[in-house]
């Protein structure tokens, strides 16, 4: 594996954060922040019905998604509408966003999809400035 270890809708969206998640890295397990193309990187998070993840821009507004089970081939996502509320960690207090996504291990006849997670955990930086887990999903 080498580059964009990280499903299609985070493109241009994500810088490497390892070194912030030491002893957790692993061939399978990719650990990024989250950054908008304006530069700005605190974020609200929204999370909605149907599990997925929302970050909006406290700088320029833009909802960048972070979780949507329908990107994902291994994923079966609800239909319907999809009613997203404020995620309380970071309502009215942006913060640095982080995810770690899982990947499973691969059969030999196999290719790497980057779409195609098994897991998504997102971390917001606490008030103290630790790292707070505030969303956990095992996608498929
Ligand atoms: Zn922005």
């Amino acid at each position: 594996m080498t580059m964009h270890e990280y499903p299609e809708h985070l493109d241009n969206c994500v810088e490497d954060a390892s070194h912030l998640f030491p002893g957790k890295v692993s061939d399978l397990h990719k650990h990024y922040q989250i950054v908008c193309h304006c530069g700005g990187s605190l974020f609200e998070l929204f999370v909605s019905d149907k599990e997925s993840v929302l970050a909006q821009c406290a700088t320029c507004g833009t909802r960048i998604v972070v979780y949507d089970l329908a990107s994902y081939p291994a994923a079966v996502k609800l239909r319907g509408e999809e009613l997203f509320r404020p995620l309380a960690a970071t309502e009215n207090r942006p913060s640095r966003v982080y995810v770690r996504y899982e990947y499973g291990p691969l059969d030999a006849d196999q290719v790497f999809d980057r779409n195609d997670i098994t897991w998504c955990q997102v971390f917001v930086e606490s008030v103290s400035g630790r790292l707070e887990k505030v969303f956990d999903d095992e996608t498929a």
